[in-house]
């Protein structure tokens, strides 16, 4: 019975690790507004899952039109 219970267990164990994906959350000093990596920006053309760096230099926050240099990265 257990050895049945940790049969999957251990093939899992065997899989490669894969690396985490963590997504950053950056917020904008100016206004408060929170880019989530994981959310993207959709109705700015920015697909879910944008890395910050990934965002184009000449993006703006939507809500005060700070710069991305105007943003820092948060912890949730
Ligand atoms: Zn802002």
């Amino acid at each position: 019975m257990q050895y049945i219970l940790c049969e999957p267990f251990a093939a899992k164990f065997n899989q490669p690790t894969r690396e985490k994906i963590v997504t950053k959350t950056w917020m904008c000093l100016i206004c408060g507004w929170i880019y989530d990596e994981a959310a993207g920006l959709p109705e700015e053309g920015i697909p879910e899952g944008t890395p910050w760096d990934q965002v184009p230099m000449n993006w703006l926050c939507p809500e005060c039109a700070a710069r991305k240099e105007d943003f820092e990265m948060v912890e949730i």
